[in-house]
């Protein structure tokens, strides 16, 4: 009894030691997945003990950028053990409990049940766990944001003004629940063109440096529009983990994390 008890004791300790640091977006499709799997690999290539949670339960695209499809997790003790990765970064995705390539429509609580059990799995000594959240301000962020308060999150958006509003939209829920904005991404901004090196903006440029003004938050950073790091994504290769320019922006976020 006393050791059962012990054991829980150390168990709380531990999920209360680890950070977790929530991403989201305003809208789907403007990074966010690509921004958390790269921030968890660059604090890792920093050394510091990262797991990654991919809890976008509409697109979990995390098992892709992570090359690692078709690894299903096991369980131990009736939790997850997190599915190791190539990049010194242990992961769990909603993609891993349903078969691949199916929607997933399913209603609140068990979105909830399903996010519960992807965050109380076997992290181990994981100090930081990175949370992939779904766009918007639906079910899964809610149960995010009351039951494992996360210690941080950073918002991403492209510098759209459509995709902004619902970024500042995405904010005011973390602000309502306490939880610290840590800042704000820009991404896509900025493409130059591989033929003539012309850089444009197809996005626009500046918005969320802007907006981040604006609300008093943090801008902590731009990622440009950059065909390797689609491709990159697409392979398994994820930008943050090769020594090229590219990686650059990823790292020099993640240590704005870290300070
Ligand atoms: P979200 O998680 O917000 O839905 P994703 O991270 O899945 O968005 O990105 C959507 C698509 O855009 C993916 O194909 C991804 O590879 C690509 N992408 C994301 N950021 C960039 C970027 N900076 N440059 C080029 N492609 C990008």
């Amino acid at each position: 009894r006393e050791e059962i008890d012990e054991v829980r004791v150390a168990m709380t300790a531990e999920r209360k030691a680890r950070k977790i640091i929530a991403v989201g977006s305003g809208k789907g499709g403007v990074g966010k997945s690509t921004l958390t799997a790269n921030l968890a690999i660059a604090l890792a290539r920093k050394g510091r003990k990262v797991g990654l949670v991919d809890a976008d339960i509409y697109g979990p695209s995390q098992p892709v950028i992570f090359g690692n499809q078709g690894q299903k997790p096991v369980a131990h003790d009736e939790k997850l053990v997190p599915v190791a990765s190539r990049f010194g970064v242990p992961m769990l995705s909603m993609g891993q409990l349903v078969e691949p390539g199916r929607a997933i429509a399913w209603r609140g609580p068990m979105a909830a049940g399903a996010l519960t059990q992807l965050l109380d799995a076997h992290w181990g000594d994981a100090e930081i766990l990175m949370v992939d959240l779904p766009p918007g301000t639906g079910d899964v962020q809610l149960t995010m944001l009351q039951k494992f308060k996360p210690a941080g999150a950073v918002i991403v958006s492209t510098p759209q003004d459509l995709a902004l509003i619902d970024a500042a939209r995405a904010g005011q829920l973390f602000d309502q629940a306490g939880v610290p904005v840590i800042g704000l991404v820009e991404n896509m901004a900025g493409y130059a063109c591989p033929h003539c090196g012309e850089v444009s903006d197809p996005f626009g440029k500046g918005g969320v440096e802007t907006t981040a003004a604006r609300l008093e938050l943090p801008f902590l950073g731009r990622i440009p529009l950059d065909l390797a790091i689609r491709q990159g994504s697409d392979r398994g290769e994820p930008p943050a983990a090769t020594d090229g320019p590219i990686a650059e922006p990823f790292l020099a976020i993640a240590d704005k994390l870290d300070a």
